[in-house]
């Protein structure tokens, strides 16, 4: 056992060295050092290295942050992380990596991505000032059980930490490394959490047409249940194997995934608009024009200069439509039909890919838990929390991110400020 009190250093365990962690440590490292404190901080990270699933943020290219943050890009408790990002906001943030060396971009959209567009230039400067401030890291070493004893709290029966802070992720993308042990730990504390789902991930279709596999089109898809519209988004759908896929679905499989698990029994819906630009009465009159200008031409060439062809062919055959005969063949109610179809096509949702799949847990330790000034548990004293665990989830474009650097941030200092 390493009991800090042989030397009588304060020591600070963070268990789970992921985005979140990282800064948390550097953070409690740098406030010790300002404040004259001497303090043993350890990070526990069951991988055999720190910020696995950092590299892959971004597809590699690692989207840190936003220049654009509003309340509409959170879920969960919007209180809580606007409570502590005006401790640390995306300026403080971009300072903060550029102090380390990272160099960052803002893309057309808000989105701010490292210089280098490598998700390894984040994780390389935080490493180095991991070393830099003597910060130790203990990898392989999944923390299995938290106690608190009488000082303090005891991990897996083995290290003594006098405060600690759990940055362990949900149960989103285990394969690199967050696979919900964090909750685990939490359990003999009696912690109240919201319920998890996966959020930022796929939508499976019921019966879904295998014919749209491959596809790529732009569009928009409305998340409805009980006739109720509640998340859109658009941008490039990717039609797959088992439904949809893309930006647009990742960002409504929230509000899908939140239905399927709390209103079992409600059906809910994917409606996908084809042709966002146009409303529906321009988008019949265009059609009838040009079928009425062209009346020999086949069925599949209506369509063709809308959308990728096979998706058009898809589209016409849902409303019985042939391809291969001429538009003059096609009446007017058949035109109302396929403007429905391709502005509101409704694909009734069976389930969202899981957790494995996911790019963020949505849900997680209840904000009334927690001392939003803090991050620490209010039933717990010297216990914080940070990152993806609390009950606080973004949609995509750096907010998740910015979400687990936050909270890190403040988490560590404020874990060393209590000594
Ligand atoms: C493919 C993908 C792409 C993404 N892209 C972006 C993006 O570009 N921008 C964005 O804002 N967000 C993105 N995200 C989301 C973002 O990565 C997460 O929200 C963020 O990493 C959460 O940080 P965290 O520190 O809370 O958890 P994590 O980064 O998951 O880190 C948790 C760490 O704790 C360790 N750990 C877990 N349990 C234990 C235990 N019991 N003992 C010891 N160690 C443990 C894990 O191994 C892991 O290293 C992406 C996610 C994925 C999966």
């Amino acid at each position: 056992m390493s009991f800090s009190d042989n030397k009588g250093v304060f020591s600070l365990a963070v268990i789970g060295g992921g985005a979140s962690g990282l800064v948390a440590a550097i953070s409690a490292a740098r406030t010790a050092q300002k404040n004259n404190k001497k303090i043993n901080i350890s990070i526990y990270e069951a991988n055999p290295r720190v910020g696995k699933k950092i590299l892959v943020t971004g597809n590699g290219r690692c989207n840190i942050t936003n220049t654009n943050i509003s309340p509409n890009c959170y879920f969960g408790s919007k209180d809580l992380f606007f409570g502590v990002y005006e401790h640390f906001d995306n300026n403080a943030l971009i300072a903060f990596l550029e102090e380390l060396g990272l160099k960052v971009k803002t893309d057309f959209a808000g989105r701010v991505y490292p210089l280098s567009n490598q998700a390894a230039s984040v994780l390389d400067v935080l490493r180095y000032e991991l070393l830099r401030l003597k910060i130790n890291v203990v990898c392989d070493t999944k923390i299995v059980s938290l106690k608190k004893t009488a000082r303090g709290f005891l991990l897996n029966d083995e290290f003594f930490a006098d405060a600690c802070i759990i940055s362990t992720g949900g149960k989103a993308a285990s394969v690199h490394g967050s696979d919900g042990s964090g909750f685990e730990l939490l359990k003999p504390f009696n912690i109240k959490t919201t319920p998890i789902f996966p959020a930022l991930t796929a939508l499976c279709v019921e019966n879904f047409t295998k014919a749209l596999k491959g596809i790529r089109a732009d569009g928009e898809i409305a998340i409805k249940c009980a006739g109720k519209p509640l998340l859109r988004a658009s941008g490039e759908i990717q039609y797959t194997e088992y439904g949809l896929s893309g930006i647009p679905s990742m960002q409504v499989s929230r509000a899908a995934s939140e239905q399927l698990l709390l209103n079992k029994g409600k059906d809910v819906f994917a409606v996908v608009d084809s042709a966002v630009s146009v409303s529906d009465e321009e988008l019949k009159q265009f059609l009838l024009s040009f079928a009425r200008n062209n009346p020999e031409m086949p069925g599949e060439m209506l369509l063709a200069g809308l959308m990728p062809k096979r998706l058009g062919a898809t589209l016409m055959s849902d409303c019985s439509l042939s391809i291969e005969k001429s538009v003059k063949c096609i009446n007017q109610g058949a035109f109302d039909k396929l403007v429905n179809a391709i502005k509101h096509k409704k694909y009734k949702i069976s389930s969202v890919k899981g957790f494995n799949d996911a790019q963020v847990t949505a849900g997680g330790i209840s904000a009334e838990e927690i001392d939003f000034n803090t991050l620490e548990l209010k039933k717990v004293k010297g216990m914080y929390v940070c990152g993806e665990i609390a009950d606080v989830d973004g949609t995509c474009g750096g907010y998740n991110l910015q979400w687990a650097f936050s909270s890190g941030y403040l988490a560590g200092q404020k874990s060393v400020m209590e000594i």
